[in-house]
């Protein structure tokens, strides 16, 4: 094993069922009804991906969305417990760990610097918000891939710039916008499932129904073998 890809909502933090970073900003600002109507509208396919962020941004925009609402949202967020001991493990035997969430990076920024594992981590990929100076939010730029719900290009981005084979990833995640990863042929693991299905075993090798300490993860963790 040489490389672990964790989700970020609801896999390495503890979050309530549906809760990640753009949830918590709708509830910052007062404004989940609209979350609801154009999360609709995607559902129904009346809008595509790159439409529905678009729309979020400009009504984030009208909200006054600002930089310090994403650190206030982040002091919400809490790791899973043994989250900086797994990490610091995983880092120590030589396994790359990288970050692959549909979030806000500042929020998961804001999140593993106050939890000091931010030096454990070779890159996070996630959605970026642009602020101006003054705070202000400006406009968003997206992942280096298209589109988050296929997990599974990243895994081959990750193989590709690092020269890993299938085999020596895991993948650990906790819902539906995880489970394309199968098809890049790297391991996956469920965790605290949220809308998906961990039986599934086309699509997760492994789960932990309830994982109360990232520590539990380690027994699929074969470090040796990087070696
Ligand atoms: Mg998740």
């Amino acid at each position: 094993m040489k490389a672990i890809v964790f989700d970020f909502d609801g896999t390495l933090t503890k979050s309530r069922k549906g809760s990640n970073c753009w949830y918590e900003v709708w509830k910052y600002i007062d404004d989940l009804e609209y979350d609801n109507f154009l999360y609709n509208k995607y559902k129904r396919k009346e809008i595509d991906d790159e439409t529905w962020m678009k729309l979020i941004i400009k009504r984030y925009r009208e909200k006054d969305v600002r930089r310090v609402y994403l650190h206030e949202i982040s002091k919400k967020l809490e790791l899973l417990p043994g989250t900086r001991e797994t990490l610091k493990k995983l880092y120590e035997n030589g396994v790359k760990i990288f970050v692959l969430s549909g979030g806000i990076k500042q929020i998961i920024e804001d999140v593993f610097k106050r939890e000091n594992v931010d030096k454990f981590i070779t890159a996070i990929e996630t959605y970026d918000l642009i602020f101006d100076n003054n705070g202000k939010l400006i406009n968003y730029s997206r992942p280096s891939l298209h589109n988050l719900e296929n997990k599974n290009e990243y895994i081959e981005l990750i193989k590709n710039q690092y020269n890993f084979k299938s085999e020596d990833i895991l993948f650990v995640g906790n819902g539906s916008n995880d489970e394309m990863v199968y098809l890049s042929g790297a391991r996956t693991l469920c965790i605290n499932p949220d809308d998906t299905d961990p039986s599934n075993k086309t699509i997760w090798h492994n789960q932990i129904e309830n994982c109360e300490n990232l520590s539990e993860i380690l027994k699929f963790c074969d470090f040796e073998k990087s070696k």
